[in-house]
């Protein structure tokens, strides 16, 4: 039988330029995609509306088009397909999986000063004769979490990570105004996306369990995950402006041509034995995830002078 189709994706908040960070991220699902006769999808995160800018978009497309990464079909606005994150919500409180919450935010503060450090226990979760329909009561719909046991993501680059389910809250789904949350949102597009692999910064790590736990519910297949280290500065600290330039169009205005940027951004924190250089065939043919190395990668300016002179 033929395999599945590999498809990834590159799923950007539109709230500013497209940083290093980023392209790597959008590099690596590229070159996962394209060495395989994968798809590479993008999906703009737009669902922060206070946040997100059509600014910020094109200089994201723009940016991946400098670097010479091409997606497949057009880009999807997450914010657009709000509905049909609702929809899921609703079959999730159908299939009882999810559960209707009246607590009120007084409600909830007053919980957590009555019980210090623990996560928020619902007491609607367990209402029994809950009418179906409400007299217009405000609610938010939680995910009725798995109480005992561990949530376990198999992650292609940090292994086996485990997380104590007691550790977890019922999370909301659904905002009380209809509004779905980034959990819910991240999880329903990549399934209709048909994503196979999530490929993203392990600053989403801890997301990724709460999400597992919205693929279970659904009863859908979890895609690969691989979780990055995040690039730091020659410092050993996170990458910031203090290290000099961090966003993509600062380098392409600095005069470094974008096979150069490429191919250093391929071996931050990828390598394929010894080799420093490589083309863009090789780099499609040899890309792979357990090539990514599991401490956070330095950003070396000095190399970079180096591949591109
Ligand atoms: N929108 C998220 C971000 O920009 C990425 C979400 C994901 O890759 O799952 O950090």
């Amino acid at each position: 039988p033929a395999a599945t189709q590999v498809v990834t994706r590159f799923a950007p908040s539109p709230t500013g330029y497209l940083h290093i960070g980023g392209a790597r991220t959008a590099l690596f699902n590229w070159l996962y995609a394209r060495g395989r006769g994968g798809k590479f999808l993008l999906r703009i995160e737009d669902t922060d509306r206070a946040r997100s800018t059509p600014e910020a978009t094109e200089a994201i497309l723009k940016g991946l088009t400098w670097l010479g990464l091409d997606w497949d079909g057009e880009p999807i606005s997450q914010f657009e397909r709000r509905e049909r994150h609702a929809e899921v919500a609703r079959q999730m409180l159908a299939n009882g999986t999810a559960y209707k919450c009246f607590s009120t935010p007084e409600e909830i503060a007053a919980w957590r000063e009555a019980n210090p450090r623990q996560p928020f226990q619902s007491p609607w979760r367990d209402a029994a004769d809950l009418p179906l329909e409400t007299d217009g009561t405000p609610y938010a719909i939680r995910l009725r979490a798995p109480r005992e046991g561990e949530t376990v993501i198999d992650d292609a680059v940090q292994g086996q990570v485990r997380v104590a389910n007691d550790q977890l809250d019922d999370m909301i789904i659904l905002r009380s105004d209809g509004t779905p949350t980034y959990m819910l949102a991240v999880v329903v597009d990549d399934h209709d996306m048909g994503v196979t692999h999530v490929i993203r910064g392990d600053d989403h790590l801890t997301n990724t369990a709460r999400q597992i736990q919205i693929y279970d519910a659904m009863g859908w297949p979890r895609p690969v995950f691989a979780h990055i280290p995040l690039i730091h500065g020659e410092d050993g600290k996170k990458l910031s402006k203090r290290h000099g330039a961090v966003g993509l169009h600062e380098f392409a205005a600095l005069g470094y041509p974008a096979a150069a940027m490429r191919n250093y951004l391929a071996r931050l924190g990828w390598s394929h034995g010894d080799d420093e250089l490589f083309d863009d065939a090789q780099a499609r043919e040899w890309f792979d995830l357990p090539g990514i190395g599991r401490a956070p990668a330095r950003l070396d300016f000095k190399k970079l002078e180096h591949v591109s002179g």
